[in-house]
């Protein structure tokens, strides 16, 4: 049997070196990896929020940033009970109009939601128990008529 000690040194030493690698990158690489899920929120904020002066950034990385922040400012709000969406994912048109979100409660009474969210609620978004989208569009549908009644 021909004994073969470099193969086996060589299998050590990238063993090592892999090893010293990983813990080096772990000590080391800022943007976290992205765990996908609601929970890892900080870090795909990271990652879709590119750092940098806004006004120096190319659209895309503009519009980036944006989604980001709309994304942290919703999840900031949500967490004082201020941003309350009948759809998932959340709408951002509340956010950008009003600065709130309660169109989950107003769909359980007899209010209205945003457009984006009846636009969501069309697509199979809906997210509160017992309210479909034909609710939404009926309720649409006498404020539309209330709004064209003759007075
Ligand atoms: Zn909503
Ligand atoms: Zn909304």
């Amino acid at each position: 049997m021909p004994r073969r000690p470099p193969v086996r040194l060589l299998a050590l030493l990238m063993s090592l070196l892999l090893t010293a690698c990983a813990a080096y990158q772990a000590q080391h690489t800022p943007p976290r990896a992205v765990n996908a899920g609601p929970e890892d929120v900080a870090a795909t904020l990271e990652a879709i929020a590119p750092a940098g002066d806004f006004t120096a950034l190319g659209d895309e990385a503009q519009v980036s940033r944006i989604k980001g922040e709309v994304e942290q400012a919703k999840a900031s709000l949500a967490s004082k009970g201020q941003y309350s969406c009948c759809v998932r994912p959340a709408c951002s048109q509340c956010l950008l109009k009003y600065g709130h979100c309660h169109c989950r409660e107003a769909v359980k009474k007899d209010g209205p939601c945003c457009g984006e969210c009846t636009e969501a609620w069309i697509e199979g978004k809906g997210a509160v128990e017992g309210v479909t989208a034909w609710d939404i569009l009926e309720k649409k549908r006498k404020i539309l008529e209330e709004a064209n009644k003759p007075h």
